[in-house]
Parts: structure tokens; C-alpha cells; sequence
């Protein structure tokens, strides 16, 4: 689970724009202009037959500042990516 989804700053970071584009997601905004201290991302591989998927959580970071349901409230009824 992505910490950002908790975050402050998910609407303006580039790390999570970076996240959104790996995960082929819509973004958030199309001009990320914060730039997060020391983001840690957890890479996890699956392999599912011959397809590999590559999912990326942001696990850690210094600039977290938390806010609940932040995501989700910029966009409501949508589920919150895990
Ligand atoms: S936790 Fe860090 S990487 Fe994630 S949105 Fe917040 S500032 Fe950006």
C-alpha cells in the first residue's frame, strides 16, 4: 500500500506522479511541482504466466505529512489504489 494515498502533498509530488505513471494511472495533475526528501519505493515483480507486472509503493518518505483519505477525496467514488 502506497503511504501517498495519506498524503499532503499527493496532488503535487513528482514521486507520485512517477508512481501513477508505472501504475498507468490517470494522474492527479499533469504539473507535479513538489519534489519529496528521501522517497523509499518498494518494486515488487510478479510473474503471472508470461507477463510480468511491476508494481511500485512509495514506503517511506521524509516529507510525508499525513492527511487520511486525501486521495479519495479528490476523487470521490473511485477505488484508492492499494
Ligand atoms: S509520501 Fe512522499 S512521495 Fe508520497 S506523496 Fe507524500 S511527499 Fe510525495
Amino acid at each position: 500500500m502506497c503511504i501517498c494515498v495519506n498524503c499532503h502533498y499527493v496532488d503535487r509530488c513528482t514521486t507520485y506522479h512517477a508512481v501513477e505513471h508505472q501504475h498507468q494511472q490517470p494522474h492527479l495533475t499533469e504539473f507535479p511541482d513538489f519534489e519529496a526528501i528521501e522517497p523509499t519505493i518498494n518494486v515488487n515483480i510478479r510473474h503471472q504466466g508470461d507477463i510480468i507486472e511491476m508494481e511500485w509503493d512509495v514506503v517511506g518518505c521524509q516529507s510525508f505529512k499525513q492527511e487520511m483519505g486525501k486521495w479519495a477525496r479528490l476523487r470521490p467514488g473511485e477505488l484508492v489504489p492499494t
